[in-house]
């Protein structure tokens, strides 16, 4: 093994959202990311970073004994060597999750890895990057998230929902409101109202230690 990652952080924390949330959890935060998404928190890990060999990951991750690593970014696919890092996780013995925008092809990620793959919804102001061929990748475990900012991002969302028939497609379709946008209170009626099949989620590490990085 001797591809080389740019790597902004990896840290141990809470899994703040998705299946796993509330878990002890070790991240490891891909540097890049060529989307530009209006509501992202991480955009520290545009550039900079240090490059890692997938030794020197393993290493790391491993002092924190995990059950649970997360591979996240920025765009993590948007390095090739994302790939073999997410067999050797798995190889490790490790239950690996994947945050991706959804913007690139997804084929050929290790099958034992749990996706989370976004819909970026209009209000992200990058609906026009996802990729919706990405949608027949998609595995029983794997799980779909939409961020939305407002009443037509919903809107839209639900409707994804419905056309790719996500609900039977996969473990979790994850509804978020977009954090100081939308108020969750609101995203909660509008779910109930149309009995929407989607778990809504609030991004714990928010709650507990605002943006801080490496939380
Ligand atoms: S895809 Fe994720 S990391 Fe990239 S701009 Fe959007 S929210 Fe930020």
């Amino acid at each position: 093994m001797t591809e080389k990652l740019r790597i902004t952080e990896i840290f141990h924390s809470l899994q703040g959202e998705a299946r796993t949330v509330g878990r002890p959890t070790v991240f490891v935060r891909l540097t890049g990311c060529p989307l530009r998404c209006g509501y992202c928190d991480t955009a520290y890990a545009f550039s900079g970073g240090m490059l890692f060999s997938i030794e020197e990951i393993l290493t790391t991750v491993a002092s924190w004994t995990p059950r649970y690593v997360c591979v996240t970014g920025g765009e993590p696919l948007a390095q090739k060597s994302c790939w073999p890092l997410l067999a050797a996780l798995c190889d490790a013995g490790y239950e690996v999750s994947l945050e991706t925008s959804g913007a690139i092809d997804v084929d050929g990620v290790d099958a034992r890895v749990s996706k989370v793959l976004d819909f970026k919804t209009p209000g992200s102001g990058e609906v026009q990057r996802n990729l919706y061929s990405n949608v027949k990748q998609l595995l029983p475990h794997d799980q779909v998230k939409f961020v939305i900012c407002n009443e037509d991002d919903y809107q839209w969302s639900r409707q994804c929902v419905s056309q790719y028939r996500l609900a039977e497609k996969v473990s979790d379709v994850l509804f978020s409101p977009s954090h100081a946008t939308l108020e969750p209170a609101v995203l909660a009626d509008w779910i109930l109202r149309d009995r929407l099949p989607v778990r809504m989620q609030l991004q714990l590490h928010k709650y507990l230690w605002a943006d801080a990085v490496g939380r």
